[in-house]
């Protein structure tokens, strides 16, 4: 995607382009900042990218491009975060080779020292059988002189360690600029990236061990409305506080992740119909349990209550697959009034399974 662009924007439409990457921002009343501008860059010349996809996605749904939602697409989509995989997999290289050495060096040392404590009997042999033998003397240079090699051998073991605490600093490093690739930066939940790489790994482990794979979608109810009403701050709180309800009922076998404005998701391993539909109600209902109120102001911002729909992984069904089923059950809880949740397995008998 990323050579498409660049290549883009050297040739022949490269002014049209950019042209039209203004309008579009324009358009769509997105401030022209070197970051939304590489997006909409991007939007316009690669249209049918999963960049471009999402943009459009949000654009129907009508999100508001702010900071958060822009470094959340950057995050996700633009090539940054592959390439902080990249140097972290360096790190990992290097260090294996610094380790490698490290491994040589002790080695060479521990021959030396047998090789000077060689010499050093040698030349006590000699100082006994002769003493003034010539060849004595050669002996103990020699001897000398590989106790020097040695001493040298202990500065470079010690630069080697110091190395080794850099590399290792930089891979501490590394990993938190990934896991920052990888978490939604207002929420603190894993993103969309990091949800769609983990589902792709439970589905092909199920596939190796026969456990089954559930999929949940939450959606807030009326957001936009929320967000019209009160301002694009407030409806970041409103955000924070599902995240964190769903962060509760997150465990090492329920995974979730916010999906991407006002949707999130959590995937489940080896959990029964009525497990998660039990879990997703006492979520929803811990939502709704609390009237939020506007900080700046204090005004009542009322209770917040979210949709959800889920779906179990059939045998040999996709990721994607998988998603559609849930998203057309989430479908379903919002058309049938929100504020509930929807088996996709018992709407296609049809029936909802929960109402309010
Ligand atoms: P936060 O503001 O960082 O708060 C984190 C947690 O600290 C809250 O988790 C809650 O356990 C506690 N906390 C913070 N302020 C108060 C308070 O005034 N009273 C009480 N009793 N506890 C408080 P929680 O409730 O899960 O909320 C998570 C996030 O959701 C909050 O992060 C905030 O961003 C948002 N949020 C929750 N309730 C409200 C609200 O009434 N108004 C607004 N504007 N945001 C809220």
């Amino acid at each position: 995607m990323i050579e498409h662009v660049d290549t883009a924007v050297r040739g022949p439409q490269a002014y049209a382009l950019a042209g039209q990457a203004l309008e579009a921002m324009e358009a769509a009343k997105v401030w022209p900042t070197p970051l939304n501008y590489e997006l909409w860059l991007h939007f316009i010349s690669t249209p049918d990218s999963p960049l471009s996809q999402e943009m459009r996605r949000l654009l129907e749904i009508h999100t508001t491009f702010t900071d958060a939602v822009s470094e959340s697409l950057a995050t996700e989509f633009l090539p940054r975060s592959r390439l902080s995989e990249e140097i972290r997999d360096a790190g990992v290289v290097l260090n294996r080779e610094l380790a490698a050495v490290a491994i040589a060096i002790d080695k060479a040392r521990e021959i030396q020292i047998q090789y000077a404590d060689t010499l050093s009997d040698a030349k006590d042999q000699l100082d006994q059988s002769i003493p003034t033998n010539p060849l004595a003397e050669l002996v103990g240079m020699l001897s000398k002189a590989t106790r020097r090699i040695q001493r040298h051998t202990v500065v470079l073991e010690k630069r080697l360690e110091s190395s080794h605490t850099e590399v290792n600093k930089l891979r501490t490093h590394l990993e938190q600029v990934r896991r920052d690739a990888m978490t939604d930066a207002l929420t603190n939940l894993p993103n969309r990236k990091a949800f769609d790489e983990k589902l792709v790994a439970l589905c092909s482990s199920a596939d190796k061990t026969g456990s089954i794979v559930s999929l949940a979608v939450v959606d807030i109810d009326h957001f936009k409305r929320f967000n019209d009403t009160w301002g694009h701050q407030t409806g970041d709180q409103v955000l924070r506080y599902v995240a964190s309800a769903i962060a509760r009922i997150t465990t090492p076998t329920r995974v979730s992740a916010r999906y991407g404005g006002e949707e999130f998701v959590i995937a489940f391993t080896d959990e029964s119909a009525v497990q998660i539909e039990n879990i997703l109600n006492t979520l929803r209902v811990d939502i709704a349990s609390r009237a939020l109120r506007r900080r700046s102001t204090n005004d009542d911002l009322g209770i917040v209550t979210i949709s959800t729909g889920y779906a179990t992984r059939q045998p040999e069904e996709t990721p994607f697959e998988l998603m559609e089923r849930a998203d057309a059950a989430l479908y379903v809880s919002k058309r049938s009034g929100r504020n509930r949740t929807t088996s996709a397995e018992a709407t296609s008998k049809p029936k909802v399974v929960t109402t309010v």
